[in-house]
């Protein structure tokens, strides 16, 4: 059985004081339908983290080297000492402003898992990939990619979240059908590179203007373990709309 895992990726959004405000706003209604978590961007994490009792505190992103000559980045141990065990990886914000490569991608995976750290790793199509009929080409590329030299019990561990770009802040979601099937899909590669064990462990997310309306549906696709919420993770009502959702 998988628990279902519940992420707001806030993105370059809320001060710290407003996340404070927001996790003792949020945190006391958690409840253990799922695992709910929130992604805040660094400077707010620390806070973030204190604050929680019951919500994962998650980056939005990490270095894959240790130290060094990286202007403007954050490295796993910086995390980890401020309590933090998750991290986004390879949002599509990230491969299509910042760079982020299916390589660059793979070695953050690495970096996390040997700082015990559990990453959440996008993989998604563009609208263009979608209307060539190539999303599944593409999220293949990019699973096998991310998971290259990862260990079975790593990989286990994991977190996939599937990410059609199209759907990301546009008010279109694809239909509980698709992202269905290609979460569907995205389990049968994990259990192509690591058997069938391994690939029912791993969770899979859908991403893309998820609302709380939707939520428990989409929840009840069988190869849809939870979501990566933007937007409406951002307002404490239309968290808790969530939280109650699944209750
Ligand atoms: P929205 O829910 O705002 O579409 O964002 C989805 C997303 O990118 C989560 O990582």
């Amino acid at each position: 059985m998988r628990k279902p895992i519940i992420v707001g990726n806030w993105k370059m959004n809320k001060t710290i004081a407003e996340t404070k405000a927001f996790v003792e706003a949020v945190d006391p209604a958690v409840t253990d339908k799922a695992d709910w978590g929130i992604a805040t961007p660094y400077l707010a994490l620390a806070t973030a983290k204190e604050n929680a009792k019951n919500l994962i505190v998650a980056a939005e992103n990490l270095h894959f080297k240790d130290s060094g000559a990286y202007t403007g980045e954050v490295s796993a141990a910086m995390l980890k000492e401020i309590g933090i065990e998750w991290t986004i990886i390879g949002h599509s914000e990230r491969r299509q402003y910042f760079g982020e490569t299916d390589e660059t991608v793979n070695a953050k995976m690495l970096q996390a898992f040997n700082n015990d750290i559990t990453p959440i790793v996008c993989v998604g199509e563009t609208l263009e990939e979608y209307e060539k009929g190539i999303t599944k080409d593409v999220v293949k590329t990019q699973t096998v990619a991310a998971f290259k030299d990862v260990c079975p019990k790593c990989a286990a561990k994991a977190v996939i979240a599937y990410e059609p770009v199209w759907a990301i802040g546009t008010g279109k979601t694809a239909t509980n059908e698709i992202a269905q099937d290609v979460c569907a899909y995205i389990r049968s590669v994990m259990a192509d590179l690591y058997g069938q064990e391994v690939a029912d462990q791993v969770r899979i997310q859908y991403g893309g203007s998820v609302k709380p309306e939707g939520l428990k549906a989409l929840l009840e696709q069988p190869d849809i373990d939870g979501a990566l919420v933007g937007g409406a993770s951002l307002v404490e009502d239309s968290y808790k709309a969530m939280i109650a959702a699944l209750d």
